[in-house]
């Protein structure tokens, strides 16, 4: 397994909706380790490829350290086909570094896809799970925390991100 680099915000990548997966193939496999390896590595409760620079529809998350229900969770071609009531959630990015918002969530949703060898799996959470699938599933559609909040917040961010950027240029 290697630890891969995380593509960080204002990528073009990760404004880009994500391709289906076709081929479970080896080379799929070694993304997966790759991708569950950078995942803790970072840490980070979920990763989806695209943060990778991959632009296919998989996604890794483990959100045990919040919902010992749950254990690590591959997730291929993943959608949301029920969702219920709102709620807060606190939420950070990896490709957002040192950011952190609040945004409005689905309590609970019903998602379903294909694990990692193409079988049919279907995932049910109103916990922090369905809050870490939902921000998930948003990176592989190309959205972002900051596609989520208003729009004063939104400049506030951007203000934000220019600024310490021309910092680290100096
Ligand atoms: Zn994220």
């Amino acid at each position: 397994m290697a630890k891969l680099p995380i593509v960080t915000y204002p990528d073009e990548v990760l404004r880009t909706k994500t391709s289906p997966v076709t081929e479970f193939d080896s080379d799929l496999q070694k993304l997966i380790d790759d991708m569950i390896e950078t995942m803790y590595a970072a840490p980070g409760v979920g990763l989806a490829a695209n943060q990778v620079g991959i632009s296919k529809q998989l996604l890794v998350a483990d959100a045990s350290l919040r919902d010992e229900e749950t254990s690590l969770i591959v997730l291929i071609n993943p959608t949301i086909v029920c969702s219920e009531d709102t709620e807060d959630s606190e939420e950070g990015c990896l490709s957002l570094p040192e950011y952190v918002t609040v945004l409005k969530r689905a309590i609970s949703v019903k998602v379903k896809g294909l694990d990692r060898d193409g079988n049919p799996i279907e995932i049910e959470s109103d916990s922090f799970l369905a809050k870490v699938l939902q921000h998930e599933i948003d990176h592989l559609n190309g959205l972002l925390l900051v596609d989520r909040i208003g729009r004063i917040k939104r400049e506030f961010f951007k203000k934000r991100f220019a600024r310490e950027h021309s910092l680290d240029k100096k």
